[in-house]
Order: structure tokens, then sequence, then C-alpha cells
């Protein structure tokens, strides 16, 4: 369906947990999170009685996410179920990785398309302060998990940090000479909450391309990334710059956190709860919610934060 600016709205967001098994520091505070009440949260069936709402609207794609969705019990039936929804075409997942060595093969098998891997640095000792408890190995073994698995596309995602991962730019980007990866570097969202990063922290996208001088424009559809290529690569290397060059113009997409609200924008308070609804008063609250997706984002910078009024981790990115 079309919201009210006329931009048709075909994927949806699906955060399964705000639970994780990392802590990272643009993300979510050291402590973890304050855990809601189980009932507070969906159930497995209100997830897919979501998802089968939002394809009776004409969302035909969905991203599964978190939290981290693998550290979810129910993660394969939630991700075989949401796949078998008639008008769903991709289900899509984006994970710290930490746990594809064993999952890979099983959410390949069922439905999964497409997995999107964070990996913010390829130095072990960084990956552990930027995480403040993850094991740069797990991640490198998810990588190869799920190269191994057999999914359509596999992309890194690197959230673009000055002063920490900057000058890690070519290291991150050969990633695509070696493998058959897209590698996207995306610029630090000022949460209000997330993270104690200086105003230098916060990178244009274009920090890359002057890092990769030998990057060429490529073809294709990188979605919300504009697309590079470096010469010889497997891959593309994507820039997301939702704070310099903002791409709601285009925004195609909803989300729907774990304790059932429905976000029409990332950056705004704006929510609407399906949590407790029938299917069909679900599409009616989505419907809704497109209608009153606002035009665009509004200022983001470090002296105005994100007005989301939760961490990234309650999100889903
Ligand atoms: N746990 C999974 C993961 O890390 O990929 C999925 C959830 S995570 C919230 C989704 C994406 O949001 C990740 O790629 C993460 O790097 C990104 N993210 C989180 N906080 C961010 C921030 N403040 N600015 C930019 N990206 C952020
Ligand atoms: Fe967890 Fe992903 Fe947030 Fe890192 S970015 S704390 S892995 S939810």
């Amino acid at each position: 369906m079309r919201d009210g600016f006329g931009r048709e709205i075909t994927y949806l967001r699906l955060s399964v947990t705000e639970l994780c098994d990392l802590r990272c520091r643009y993300c979510m505070p050291e402590e973890g999170v304050c855990k809601k009440r189980h009932g507070d949260m969906l159930t497995e069936e209100e997830m897919i009685d979501a998802v089968e709402a939002a394809a009776s609207l004409g969302i035909a794609k969905l991203r599964v996410t978190g939290g981290e969705p693998l550290v979810k019990k129910n993660i394969l039936s939630i991700c075989r179920r949401a796949a078998a929804v008639p008008g769903i075409r991709e289900v899509c997942l984006t994970t710290n990785g930490t746990r594809l060595p064993e999952l890979a093969k099983p959410l390949r098998e069922a439905g999964v398309c497409r997995v999107n891997l964070s990996l913010d640095t390829l130095n072990a000792e960084k990956y552990a302060w930027i995480t403040r408890r993850g094991r740069l190995e797990d991640a490198l073994a998810g990588l190869r998990a799920a190269l191994d698995a057999g999914f359509e596309k596999v992309k890194v995602n690197a959230v673009l940090i000055g002063g920490f991962n900057d000058g890690e730019i070519p290291a991150l980007a050969e990633l695509t000479g070696k493998f058959p990866v897209d590698v996207r570097f995306i610029e630090l969202m000022p949460m209000a909450a997330g993270g104690d990063f200086p105003p230098s922290a916060y990178l244009g996208a274009d920090a890359v391309l002057r890092a990769l001088p030998e990057a060429e424009p490529a073809a294709g559809d990188g979605g919300v990334a504009r697309l590079y290529r470096l010469p010889g690569a497997l891959g593309n290397i994507g820039l997301i710059s939702p704070i310099s060059a903002h791409f709601c113009g285009g925004c195609d997409r909803i989300r729907l956190t774990a304790d059932g609200k429905l976000k029409p924008c990332l950056h705004s308070a704006a929510e609407y709860s399906i949590k407790g609804l029938t299917r069909e008063e679900m599409a009616e609250r989505m419907r809704a919610a497109v209608l009153a997706k606002p035009q665009w984002h509004g200022e983001l910078s470090f002296e105005v934060r994100s007005r989301a009024r939760r961490d990234m981790n309650e999100i889903g990115g």
C-alpha cells in the first residue's frame, strides 16, 4: 500500500527479540535490557499473524532482526512459517553472526534467502571493545558458515565510527576481494542513549570513498545503499548514509518491535500497538501506521539525537 506521500510500502522489519548476546556500544546499554514481562512480548502466533496482515497489504519482503534474532529459541520456526506466508517473496535476516555456525544451514532450509552479518572491525581487541563481550573469531566463523550455507546473498554491515574503524576501511572493503560478499558502511546514528561517542565519531559515508580511491560506481539495486566496486572484486561496497544524505524519499519500510509496536519511522517516537489484536485488526492498525509515516526523519546529528526514545536493539536497526 501507499503512504500519505505516495511511497509504496513493501518491506517489513520484524524484531523478534530485544535480547542480545553482545552489547555493542552504539546500540544498547552495558547492563543489557531490563527484561520486559513475557506477556508483553509478541508470541510466535502473533508474529505470524502480523506477517500475514502485512502481506495482505502488499508487504513482500521481510527482514528478521532484533536484538539478536539467533538467541530466540523458536527462530527457525518463525522463519519457516514467515517464509510460507503467501505474498512474502523474501525472508532475510540480520545477525551478529555468533550463532551462525550452528544455525546457518537450518536457517537456509527454513527459507531464509539472504543474511546480513554485522562486523565493524577485523581487529580482535577492537571487536571485544565495541561489542563489550564478543570474540572476533566467532563472528568470522559465522561469516564462513553463512558463505557455506548457500544463501542467495551475504552482506557484511560495518557501522562507520570515526577514531575507531575509519583506519580499517580498506581492510573491511578487501573482504569483497576475498569472498562473494557485499560490504556496506553505515553512518553511525545518534540514538537517544546509545553510546558515548564524540562528535568526531559521526563520519559521513564519503570518508569511505576517500579511503578507497580505486572504487568505481557499480550498477545494481543496492536498496538504500549507493554501490561501488573495487577492481576485480567479487562483491560491492555499499554506502548507507542516513545522516549525510537521507533516503527518506525512497523509504519503503515499516518496523514491528518485539513488544508489538509498529514504527512508521525509525527515528520518530510514534508507535502503534498490535499486541492482542486479531489479524484483521492488525491489518487495520498497519494501514493507519503506514498512512502516518512522516515525510522524513527530521534533522539528525550529534546535537539533534534520534527521537525514537528506544535503543536500536529494541527497534531492530
Ligand atoms: N543483532 C543483529 C546485528 O547486530 O546485526 C541485528 C540487530 S542490530 C540492532 C541491526 C543493525 O543495526 C546492525 O547492523 C547494527 O550495526 C545497526 N546499528 C545498531 N545501532 C546503530 C547505530 N547507533 N547507528 C547505526 N547502526 C546501528
Ligand atoms: Fe546486539 Fe546487534 Fe545491537 Fe550489537 S548491534 S548489541 S549485536 S543487537
